[in-house]
């Protein structure tokens, strides 16, 4: 993993990747923060990194940009009493180890079959896909091949496609992170999905928006212009904020 080469977000760096991604599908969001994470990768290879690999470069970022503690909410399945838990962009970069995009040989249906983690291509062609069953034909025809190219392999994949997809699963941990909670209120124990490029997004554009009304309060009040204001510290920033405030 490239982790340590991510930079962190500067102000003005978010504001242009909000204005860039506002409205945008998450998956077009999340290439967009890469570019601006990791600039000295080619767009392309980014694009053919498997879904764990893109969310670790997230994570980093996320850790770089804002922090490490992430705060998040759910809501108990049974009694809807509302839950805060707490996430480390470490603890979940530490599950990230065995994720990759290389062809591993698995064993499925007494026969050998090679996997690769999908990327942001191939779902980029899964959820144009017309519905969930052919989405996952997409998938399927482009991370599993078989030894054999032959009919009989074709009837096997999609004897055994349920399995397969699973396996596909498996094989890139980071890609989907499921997260164990139980209510205090009435002991309901489930699994949430975290999504970081929808956690990531929505983070920043609040933070977007509140860089926005500051650099409008500084600019009334100093005469600064945008870019001025942009290239203030966090903390900066923060003092005068509060001195305009005062
Ligand atoms: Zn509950």
């Amino acid at each position: 993993m490239m982790q340590e080469s991510v930079q962190s977000l500067s102000a003005a760096a978010m504001l242009e990747v909000w204005e860039q991604g506002a409205g945008r599908h998450p998956l077009d969001q999340a290439l967009l923060l890469l570019r601006y994470a990791c600039p000295e990768q080619p767009f392309e290879a980014m694009c053919e990194w498997s879904i764990g690999q893109r969310d670790a470069h997230l994570l980093a970022l996320r850790r770089q940009t804002i922090g490490d503690r992430i705060a998040a909410y759910a809501e108990c399945l049974a009694c809807r009493s509302e839950l805060e838990f707490e996430l480390s962009c470490t603890t979940l970069l530490a599950s990230s180890a065995t994720s990759n995009t290389t062809w591993t040989t698995v064993e499925q249906g007494g026969r050998a079959w090679e996997l690769r983690g999908p990327n942001s291509r191939d779902l980029a062609l899964a959820i144009a896909a017309a519905d969930p069953e052919q989405a996952r034909q997409v998938l399927l025809s482009r991370c599993v091949r078989s030894g054999a190219e032959d009919a009989e392999a074709a009837v096997w994949a999609r004897a055994n496609g349920a399995a397969l997809a699973g396996r596909l699963s498996e094989l890139d941990p980071l890609a989907e992170v499921l997260i164990d909670l139980r209510c205090e209120v009435c002991g309901q124990q489930w699994q949430a999905l975290f999504d970081i490029v929808t956690f990531f997004w929505n983070e920043l554009q609040a933070r977007s928006r509140r860089l926005l009304q500051e650099v409008d309060l500084l600019a009334r009040t100093y005469g600064w212009t945008e870019g001025e204001v942009l290239r203030l510290s966090d903390q900066r920033r923060g003092m005068y904020v509060e001195m305009a405030l005062s």
